[in-house]
């Protein structure tokens, strides 16, 4: 995900370490509390050039931290600059985005899913807009739409200076690390939720916690990263219980997972003779919420699953949008958080001048480039070569 770095901290080791978590009954409250000066010293050499980051003895601007923290949730850095880019030069400040139509909001963030957050964004500007500003504390941020536990320290710490540590992923693996945190997540959440809170301790950490915070990302993106963490270049080496013990790689334990189901589907893509295709919307409520899609069959899990047969039946006697020599164009599959899709689509190019009656049920013929775009109705509109239509 991130670039790697090399960097010997100067100073020797000035940390605290309490009896470790073995049981919940004897845990204890502050657990390892590293040397904060260690780890900004390799900040200030090795941080992070981002486009929402203020440049080094700069205030962050509350805006650029709140969207791209609401952006980064569940998807990585890369994925994330090119939108975030995007949404500041329509969207330059958080007032134009509260003034902006939802549609518009939904269609820059078409692609990057969880739509229910888009609207929580646009609703939280809303809101931001009528104070007048961003609240400055960790409950007044809290108390806006979409803005949890994570998000409103990360504001806090970032933009205003508040001695807090945000607990994502990266600085969960940190706790868990540091204190060889040995329990597995989800179980352990609370725990290096409460062992995280005491990274800051320091008086160093506490004289600058908009660096702190961020280093502690920076220290989870590259050199304690997930799978090969660079223990013998990291600051905290000298502390971290993880590395004393050689387990570094195996932390966080995680509980294992349950096998995600599969849902199946079969979608129709209707061109006409411009190249414009049938979209219909999805209810602004829930999984993709307000974006467009392909008609088709509803998409069917587990035991209620029909053969393949059958599910081809019953797409094209009822769900098909029109009567229509209909193409096999392939299959998309798609991952969700908690289920895997796989859509079989078909298409057909309505011929010049015809006079199809289409059940506005199904839709209305869109160019693509007018529609909220899904990823996975991004896919189904590209797979295949035959009845595709015109992306722009
Ligand atoms: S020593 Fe290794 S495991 Fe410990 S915090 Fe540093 S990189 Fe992570």
């Amino acid at each position: 995900m991130e670039p790697s770095y090399h960097h010997h901290g100067e100073r020797r080791k000035q940390f605290s370490i309490a009896p470790l978590p073995r049981h919940p009954f004897f845990v204890i409250d502050t657990g390892v509390t590293p040397d904060a000066s260690l780890l900004l010293h390799w900040y200030d050499r090795h941080r992070r050039t981002l486009p929402w980051r203020a440049a080094p003895g700069q205030q962050a601007d509350p805006y650029h931290v709140w969207l791209s923290e609401i952006m980064l949730q569940q998807t990585v850095v890369q994925t994330v600059i090119p939108y975030y880019e995007r949404f500041l030069e329509r969207f330059p400040t958080v007032d134009a985005l509260a003034e902006a139509p939802q549609e518009d909001v939904l269609q820059l963030w078409a692609g990057l899913g969880y739509y229910a957050r888009a609207r929580n964004l646009h609703a939280c500007a809303r809101a931001i807009h009528r104070l007048g500003g961003f609240p400055r504390t960790i409950e007044g941020l809290q108390a806006l739409p979409g803005i949890g536990t994570y998000t409103s320290r990360a504001i806090a710490a970032i933009a205003f200076n508040i001695p807090a540590v945000p607990v994502d992923g990266n600085v969960e693996r940190i706790t868990a690390r540091l204190n060889a945190v040995e329990d597995p997540l989800p179980a352990s959440r609370p725990l290096l939720a409460r062992l995280a809170s005491h990274l800051n301790d320091d008086p160093a950490a506490q004289a600058r916690p908009s660096d702190f915070a961020q280093a502690l990302f920076d220290l989870g993106a590259s050199l304690c990263s997930p799978r090969s963490p660079s223990c013998l270049t990291c600051p905290w080496r000298d502390c971290c219980l993880a590395k004393a013990r050689n387990m570094a790689e195996t932390l966080p334990a995680r509980q294992k997972k349950k096998t995600r189901p599969t849902r199946h589907a079969i979608l129709f893509r209707v061109l006409d003779p411009e190249g414009h295709v049938l979209l219909r919307s999805r209810p602004s409520e829930g999984l993709l919420g307000g974006t467009d899609e392909l008609p088709g069959t509803p998409w069917s899990e587990g035991r209620s699953t029909p053969s393949p047969a059958r599910l081809a039946e019953t797409a094209f006697t009822r769900h098909a949008p029109v009567q229509a020599q209909w193409e096999e164009c392939g299959e998309v599959k798609h991952i969700f958080s908690h289920f895997t899709l796989l859509v079989r689509v078909y298409g057909c190019t309505l011929p010049e001048k015809s006079n199809y009656p289409i059940d506005p049920a199904h839709g209305r013929f869109l160019p693509p480039g007018d529609a909220i775009l899904s990823s996975v109705m991004k896919k189904c509109l590209l797979v295949g070569t035959r009845h595709r239509p015109r992306m722009t």
